[in-house]
C-alpha cells in the first residue's frame, strides 16, 4: 500500500471523529501520521536474522554478556498507542558472540512493529537463542503503556515487566538471578 493510501486513511479517521480534515492545522496531518506511522512500523521490513548473521564472530568467551537499559519505543498491537521503557538482553555465548550493537538493532526491529509486551520479548530471546546457539538467553522488557494510562485503566503508573528465559537461564536459577538482579538494578523507576 502505498503512503497516499495510507493518508486517505488517516483523513477518514480524521472525519469520523468529528474534525474538519481540511482546516489549517490538519491539512498535512494525513501525510505526516502516515509518514510516521511508517516510520514506527518499519520492522516489518527488517529481517532480524540477517541483522544479527552480519556480525557473527567466533570467540573463545563464556561469561554472561548483558545489555542493559536499551531504550525501545512500541506500539501495543489492541490499540496502536504506544508502549515503551527498557530492554535487558543477556546471553552467555557457546562460540559464538554478536556485535553489541546489533543487540540494540535487533531490539529495535521487533519493537517497531504492532506488537504485545509479551510476544516481543519471546521473540528477542528466541532469534538469539537460534541464531547464536548459546548456553543461554534472557531477555527482561519493563514498559509502560498508555492504552493502560491514558484510557484511565486501573494502576496507572504501574511498569509492566516481561521476561523470557532460555537454555542455563531458565535451568540454572543463580544464572537467572544474576541476570535478573543486573536489569533491575538502576533501572526500575
Ligand atoms: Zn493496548
Amino acid at each position: 500500500m502505498s503512503s497516499d493510501s495510507l493518508a486517505t486513511y488517516v483523513r477518514g479517521i480524521l472525519t469520523d471523529i468529528g474534525e474538519d480534515a481540511d482546516r489549517e492545522g490538519l491539512v498535512k496531518t494525513p501525510e505526516r501520521v502516515a509518514r510516521s506511522l511508517r516510520f514506527l512500523t518499519r520492522g516489518y521490513e527488517q529481517d532480524p536474522k540477517s541483522v544479527i548473521n552480519g556480525a557473527l564472530f567466533t570467540e573463545d568467551y563464556s561469561e554472561m554478556i548483558v545489555l542493559k537499559d536499551l531504550d525501545f519505543f512500541s506500539l501495543c498491537e489492541h490499540h496502536i498507542l504506544p508502549f515503551f521503557g527498557k530492554a535487558h538482553v543477556a546471553y552467555i555465548p557457546t562460540h559464538k558472540i554478536v556485535g553489541i550493537s546489533k543487540l540494540a538493532r535487533l531490539v529495535e526491529v521487533y519493537a517497531r512493529r504492532l506488537q504485545v509486551q509479551e510476544r516481543m520479548t519471546a521473540q528477542i530471546a528466541n532469534i538469539l537463542m537460534e541464531v547464536l546457539e548459546p548456553q543461554g538467553v534472557g531477555v527482561v522488557l519493563q514498559a509502560e503503556h498508555l492504552c493502560m494510562r491514558m484510557r484511565g485503566v486501573e494502576k496507572q503508573n504501574s511498569i509492566v515487566v516481561t521476561s523470557t528465559m532460555l537454555g542455563s537461564f531458565r535451568s540454572h536459577h543463580e544464572t537467572r538471578q544474576e541476570f535478573m538482579s543486573l536489569a533491575a538494578n538502576g533501572s526500575l523507576r
